[in-house]
């Protein structure tokens, strides 16, 4: 921590700062300029923030210099982390060595769908599956997914398919249930500060999938992951889907520099929603390819049988032409920037 003094503190002014540090046994070593004196702390930051500095006479400002969350920065880390996800024998990774496609239904809706759309992922390249449950709608009329039985759907396809699943879990009191089910477990936008939920993720012993709060700055949201981080579990994949800002032609505004922004303050893997953040589905692979560009781990897309009938934000869904195009994208683009398909990475062990 850096305490600046202003330009006209007294001597008094900075000696008394340094009492008070001192005083909580902090170290204080003050650098005298021209104009202006800082004093540098080390010692116990918990312990500083209580003395209030800010309020001493002759403070301009105090500044933190590392970072509020501990256990998912890189400050604390060597490298970036790798994420396994799936059953013991065929785990797929999400990390910084490969690139990891993650596809499906916004919903699951019925058996009959959520297998078509399944296959449409897989025949594109995806490893891991996507599909709703618990809907977080905006809407308390709209579909709010199916529940325990799209739980079992989702089971029956991943052992179809050989896909492990991603699915939301919009509720703690439902958190063991979806984890008995699932492979990841999803906090979406909606819930990124629901802290009883980030920590009852936490504690369920599955990988946690953590969107990006959309009006969540980056901070907020690492602090976020810090919460499920803090319950002992580190397999946290963060997913940048858009925030909200002044301009409507998209449903969102993809804040693509989050994703070096990110890689460079935290070890935590992460990837790139293009669905959610566009909300239409000709952006879907240009976006895709920028979150590939700019060294995203991986993409997860909106894909369905079906579009003009789904229960669920239809209009982004993927399939035909332009999931042919993303399929391309995908197999060409993460080679170009250095990474290998997460199919080709599986641990069989
Ligand atoms: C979703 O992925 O189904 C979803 C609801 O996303 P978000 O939380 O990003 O809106
Ligand atoms: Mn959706």
């Amino acid at each position: 921590m850096v305490v600046v003094m202003s330009p006209d503190a007294t001597d008094e002014d900075v000696a008394h700062v340094v009492e008070k540090v001192e005083a909580v046994g902090g170290e204080a070593f003050v650098s005298k300029g021209v104009v202006r004196t800082i004093i540098g702390l080390v010692g116990d930051l918990e312990s500083f923030h209580h003395l209030n500095l800010r309020t001493l006479r002759g403070v301009a400002d105090v500044h933190r210099i590392s970072d509020p969350y501990k256990l998912v920065s890189r400050q604390h880390h060597a490298g970036r982390s790798t994420v396994w996800v799936g059953q013991p024998g065929a785990q797929v990774p999400i990390g910084p060595d490969t690139f990891t496609f993650l596809a499906g239904p916004c919903a699951v809706e019925t058996a009959e769908q959520t297998l078509e759309a399944a296959l449409m992922a897989k025949a594109a390249g995806a490893t891991i599956l996507r599909g709703g449950a618990y809907k977080p709608r905006t809407s308390p009329y709209a579909f709010q997914g199916l529940g325990v039985a799209g739980l079992e759907i989702l089971a029956d396809v991943r052992a179809a398919t050989g896909l492990p699943i991603v699915t939301e879990v919009v509720d703690a009191r439902d958190v063991p249930i979806v984890a008995e089910h699932a492979d990841m477990l999803q906090i979406g936008t909606r819930n990124m500060a629901n802290f009883g939920l980030l920590q009852a993720a936490g504690d369920a012993g599955k990988p946690v999938l953590l969107k990006r709060g959309m009006t969540a700055t980056i901070e907020e949201w690492l602090m976020a992951a810090e919460y499920i981080a803090q319950r002992g579990n580190l397999d946290v994949v963060l997913c940048e889907r858009g925030i909200r800002t002044f301009e409507p032609a998209t449903r969102n505004t993809l804040d693509i520099s989050a994703v070096p922004v990110v890689q460079a303050t935290s070890h935590l893997p992460i990837i790139v929603d293009p669905s959610h953040a566009a909300g239409r589905k000709d952006l879907v692979v240009p976006l895709s390819r920028a979150a590939i560009a700019v060294g995203a781990d991986g993409i997860i897309v909106d894909v369905h049988p079906e579009p003009e009938v789904a229960l669920c934000d239809g209009p982004q869904a993927l399939l035909g032409n332009d999931l042919r195009d993303l399929a391309t994208a995908v197999r060409k683009l993460p080679p170009v920037v250095g990474r290998v398909d997460a199919g080709e990475r599986i641990r069989t062990v």
